[in-house]
């Protein structure tokens, strides 16, 4: 899996440029480890058919929640192995970590359909799944996150792809996710956005909000820290949401883009606490009028 080795290298990059997140970094070490060694068996997702193209077309991320067959037994093996992996390294829900993973022991949680209901957004699934175990649904949200990402990066590895072609929304093309980062490339400095869940990118408008399609530069404006010309954070004082941006000109292309969030959490603290939040993962499908670029 190509996509685990190069975070596991850039990891190793990041601990030299900033090595005041290393706790964090020990972490993510930890846990590439153990994707590093997965098989990544645990769901099978249908090649798209002419007809799921039509949706798609419309605006639509191509993958919906009915896209996924998951093997439950083996998707419960798996959940079980990532969760000692969190109670070993991790710090928070650790309570609820252990509920989930006594109910995944018990059979008491199917957790085959929360792979679909993840990639659907399909927050009243998790709700009710949350409530019946006591637990947070964040907590639960997080640890299905984790296994969406290694699934669906593994299939792009494996050729899984959105249509060629325009893509206006702002979110991914290829399974909804919203963009944990944007990058700017080539001479001119065009915008890419890249999926927090599945990490396919897709190109956004630069004079643009993703999230509320506002256009008024007046509105618009972006912030770096210090002489860190490579990261910038773009925010719009319309709908006060945040965009974190890498300049690949200046740190290199192929980043993953997952772990360059990670390693910029400081401009994260500095982007709340003036007040700007980052899109919502739920930011939904449905709402594609509000959250077109158009
Ligand atoms: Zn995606
Ligand atoms: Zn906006």
């Amino acid at each position: 899996m190509k996509f685990v080795e190069q975070r596991r290298q850039r990891l190793t990059q990041l601990r030299r440029l900033r090595p005041q997140f290393n706790e964090i970094f020990d972490f993510y070490e930890h846990l590439y480890a153990f994707l590093a060694k997965q098989p990544n068996a645990f769901v099978s997702i249908a090649a798209p058919t002419p007809a799921d193209r039509v949706p798609h077309e419309a605006g639509f991320p191509l993958l919906q929640s009915t896209s996924f067959q998951v093997d439950g037994p083996s998707f419960g093996a798996f959940l079980r192995a990532l969760i000692a992996v969190l109670q070993r390294h991790g710090r928070q829900g650790q309570e609820d970590l252990a509920r989930i993973d006594q109910a995944l022991a018990d059979a008491t949680l199917d957790p085959a359909p929360l792979f679909g209901a993840y990639v659907g957004r399909e927050r009243e699934r998790f709700a009710a799944d949350a409530a019946h175990l006591g637990i947070e649904p964040a907590i639960l949200e997080y640890l299905l996150g984790l296994a969406c990402g290694f699934a669906l990066h593994g299939a792009r590895e494996q050729g899984l792809k959105a249509a060629e072609g325009e893509w206006r929304q702002g979110y991914c093309p290829l399974c909804g996710g919203v963009p944990v980062m944007g990058e700017l490339v080539g001479d001119e400095g065009r915008l890419l956005l890249h999926c927090g869940t599945c990490g396919q990118s897709w190109p956004g408008a630069r004079r643009t909000c993703t999230v509320c399609g506002n256009q008024d530069e007046k509105t618009l404006e972006y912030f770096t820290a210090g002489e860190d010309q490579g990261y910038r954070v773009n925010v719009c004082r319309k709908c006060d949401s945040y965009l974190k941006v890498v300049d690949s000109r200046e740190t290199g292309t192929d980043l993953p883009m997952d772990l360059e969030d990670v390693a910029t959490l400081h401009l994260d603290l500095l982007a709340q606490r003036e007040g700007f939040t980052r899109v919502k993962r739920d930011y939904a499908p449905a709402d594609t009028g509000k959250a077109g670029l158009n």
